[in-house]
């Protein structure tokens, strides 16, 4: 390709719509267009980009033994209203009504019309096991689309659907997907953590891991251990309690005014005390029901560990203040589990029971108690892990301590059982003639996403540094004037050959200034840039640079096509 006949509109000025990096390198290297909020178009070597990461997805997929179908973008409400998600799925699903005012919605996953198919087709275990996948748009329709290819209205998924026999097979199954997922990534030349993450809202019987690309920027925060390979989503991440030293009070529990103070650092400046002497008393409201959660002082509350160890609710969140003012009889910052009334559930995380004395709310304006022993004077009806890690924390499978990295999420493998098929009635014959439910699984790659993360992950102040395997071409070649037959020639001749020897080569023969040439292409971050200019052309050299490392070195011409199917040959090698 050269570069004078390619739609590539490259941008100094920062977009002031981006907020994210990618975001804002995609549209200044002209790999994407907006066509409307979180829409886009992708320009030449944007798609370029995106057809190789698909590349990569299709041949682990039929690596193992996934067949590809494509299934439809419009999907009937009547799935959705069998599986339950008609009503539940709530504003981000696109819903639209044809002609005849039958309802229908633009996909954001296929459980329902995978599972559809799979009732209709399959009726004897000799059928199963199934891997079926297609990579295909879909919608979401997110409030504020502001972040690019990372959270867009359309994107692009590979979603690959398992049914097999029984638990046993999607165990198998799920093996098989979370080591191709293993080899997708490592093969894009991305940075990434498998994690153990949250079931959320999919609903399944568990088991499922994310796939973290790894970049400061990422908007999960993942905990990994630095010895073994444990490695968790920061919501996901089991905690072991820590007991810790007795507050020194002298004597029995005492009622303390301690007006206007609310807060736990308020308290701890009045008391001079420590958070870790502190319970944190949390009325909340999931659903309609209403709970007393207590913390220690110090420690972060896990809603979605609280939300997942009370069995889901759609909403749950604290309580307001009338609320509060009407169960306890207090303000909220003085909410506190003495003497809390019967019939309101109290649910501590393990430390709780394990302080020997504490101070709390005495569920009355204005007083705090000093000296209360929580595994006597609290009545509490469930003890959980219900607080968020922290780094340094000792591993849980081997000790060493655990370190926080942030990740972008880009893939998802997940255990969905018999949720789906049950719903939808999706069963086999089995070795003895008896019907059962067929075992699924889902296995999503963010394909469009990975794109953002691979950005997010790999760039510097001049623009992007494409790892070489996703690389929209794996070399550029800067002719420095285009006045200049010789250089012209040269140029020409060099293209042509790597050209012949299968190397992506692009050559950039626009009539502009060396400069120009120079910004654009670091801007789209070619892994190889390959400058001929007349002076070392003189000396029968061109120089020969990295993009990743800045490193250049003057190579004899007729060596250069050689050198670079080297490196490229060896940052493909996999
Ligand atoms: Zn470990």
């Amino acid at each position: 390709m050269r570069v004078s006949q390619l739609l590539n509109p490259t941008l100094r000025e920062v977009p002031a719509e981006a907020e994210v990096i990618s975001h804002q390198l995609m549209v200044r290297a002209g790999l994407i267009r907006k066509s409307a909020a979180g829409v886009y178009t992708y320009l030449p070597l944007g798609l370029r980009i995106l057809k190789k990461i698909e590349s990569i997805v299709r041949e682990e997929m039929d690596a193992k033994g996934g067949q590809e179908i494509l299934m439809p973008v419009i999907q009937p409400a009547e799935l959705w209203k069998e599986s339950g998600r008609w009503e539940v799925y709530g504003a981000e699903l696109f819903r639209l009504k044809d002609r005849h005012n039958r309802e229908f919605c633009l996909g954001p996953t296929h459980e329902e019309i995978i599972t559809d198919l799979i009732r209709g087709e399959v009726r004897s275990y000799k059928q199963l096991p199934l891997l079926l996948y297609q990579i295909q748009n879909k919608y979401r329709d997110e409030r504020r689309p502001r972040f690019g290819l990372m959270r867009g209205r359309e994107f692009i998924m590979k979603d690959l659907y398992s049914f097999d026999r029984d638990e046993a097979g999607l165990d198998e199954s799920y093996q098989k997907m979370y080591d191709a997922y293993c080899r997708i990534f490592s093969r894009c030349g991305l940075a990434y953590r498998p994690v153990e993450a949250d079931a959320g809202a999919i609903g399944g019987t568990g088991g499922t891991h994310e796939f973290m690309v790894l970049a400061d920027s990422g908007e999960n925060a993942v905990v990994y251990c630095s010895e073994c390979n444990y490695a968790a989503n920061v919501e996901k991440a089991e905690c072991r309690p820590q007991v810790t030293e007795a507050v020194a009070v002298e004597g029995e529990r005492k009622l303390l005014h301690t007006p206007e103070v609310r807060t736990i650092d308020e308290v701890c400046k009045l008391l001079n005390v420590p958070k870790t002497s502190l319970v944190k008393s949390l009325l909340y409201q999931g659903d309609d029901k209403l709970f007393l959660v207590l913390i220690r002082g110090d420690r972060e509350l896990n809603e979605i560990k609280l939300n997942n160890a009370l069995g889901g609710f759609v909403t749950l969140e604290l309580a307001p203040p009338h609320v509060v003012e009407g169960i306890l009889g207090c303000e909220p910052g003085f909410v506190g589990p003495v003497e809390v009334p019967v019939g309101l559930t109290v649910i501590a995380d393990e430390e709780v029971p394990l302080m020997k004395n504490a101070i709390c709310g005495a569920n009355k304006t204005n007083y705090h108690f000093v000296n209360a022993v929580p595994s006597i004077e609290f009545r509490i009806d469930q003890v959980l892990d219900l607080r968020m890690m922290e780094t340094g924390e000792a591993c849980l499978k081997c000790g060493a301590p655990l370190k926080e990295a942030r990740g972008i999420e880009v893939g998802q493998v997940f255990k969905l059982g018999t949720k789906y098929s049950k719903a939808l009635g999706a069963t086999y014959l089995d070795l003895n003639g008896e019907e059962k439910f067929c075992v699924m699984g889902c296995y999503g790659v963010g394909v469009s996403r990975s794109i953002a993360a691979a950005i997010e992950q790999n760039h510097d102040d001049f623009g992007i540094i494409w790892p070489m395997p996703i690389a929209p071409y794996h070399c550029i070649i800067v002719p420095v004037s285009t006045k200049d037959v010789l250089v012209v020639e040269a140029a020409d001749k060099l293209y042509q050959e790597l050209q012949r020897l299968g190397v992506e080569v692009i050559l950039d023969d626009r009539d502009e200034r060396a400069g120009v040439k120079f910004k654009d292409a670091d801007l789209v971050g070619y892994p190889i840039r390959v400058t001929i200019g007349s002076k070392t052309l003189a000396n029968g050299q061109v120089e020969l640079r990295e993009r990743k490392t800045g490193e250049t070195q003057l190579v004899l011409v007729e060596e250069v096509a050689q050198q670079v199917k080297t490196i490229i040959e060896k940052a493909l090698s996999f």
